[in-house]
This record gives C-alpha cells, structure tokens and sequence, in this order.
C-alpha cells in the first residue's frame, strides 16, 4: 500500500501538491502549539518573579493581590497544560516527526557528500 502511495506521489503533480501543503500545514501546528507551551511557561516565570505585577493589581485594577495572582498563575498553568496536550496530538496525529527527522536525515546526508576526503575516510562506516 505504502509503495502504491510513493509511486503515485512520485508521478503525479497534483497530489505531491496536496502532499507537501498538508505537510507544511502540520509543521505549521507543531510550530504554534510548541510556541505557546513557551510563552505560557514565559508567562509563568514572568507572573512568579516579577513584583511590578501586584503593584498594577492593588493601585490601578483595585483587585485583591493574591486573587489576581491566583488567577493569572492558573490561567498560564491552564495555558502551559493546553498548548501541551495540542503538541502532543500534534506529534502523535500527524507524521510532523517523521517528516522532520526526514528533512534532518537528507540534510545530514547533503553536508556529508560536501566533507572533504581527509576527513570522510575518518569517518567509521
Ligand atoms: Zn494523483
């Protein structure tokens, strides 16, 4: 079945279109889930240390410190578990890591073909 697929997509114009489209879509997902699970982390580290935060609570939103703050650390963790479990179905949904590690294989092979002699026969095989 897996060698119908190839030798389709290795004739057909059309549907190795549709191919790389899907597969630059599902790298485009695990690049946005894995940039949120940072900048909610961010935010976490932001809301744990820095003090200027309770001052904008107390004086300018007149809110109660420790509820703001409550509130604010259970939105990023919530944020933090979210955009996790998205990576996750992500990774494990679509074939972003077979498809990466692929790129990574054939780029790998690229710069060795480029090495020089010298230094391709210290190489083991
Ligand atoms: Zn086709």
């Amino acid at each position: 079945m897996r060698r119908d697929y190839e030798h389709h997509f290795s004739e057909c114009d059309h549907c190795r279109a549709r191919q790389k489209f899907h597969r630059s879509l599902d790298v485009s997902l695990a690049v946005l889930t894995s940039l949120a699970c940072f900048f909610f982390l961010f935010a976490l580290a932001v809301l744990i240390h820095v003090k200027p935060l309770e001052h904008v609570a107390f004086n300018l939103l007149g809110l109660d410190i420790s509820s703001m703050y409550q509130m604010l650390v259970s939105a990023a963790v919530a944020g933090v578990c979210f955009s996790a479990i998205g990576l996750l179905l992500v990774c494990t949904t679509t074939p972003v890591p077979s498809y990466l590690g692929g790129i990574a294989a054939e780029r790998a092979r690229l710069i060795e073909e480029r090495l020089p002699a010298a230094i391709k026969s210290l190489r083991p095989r």
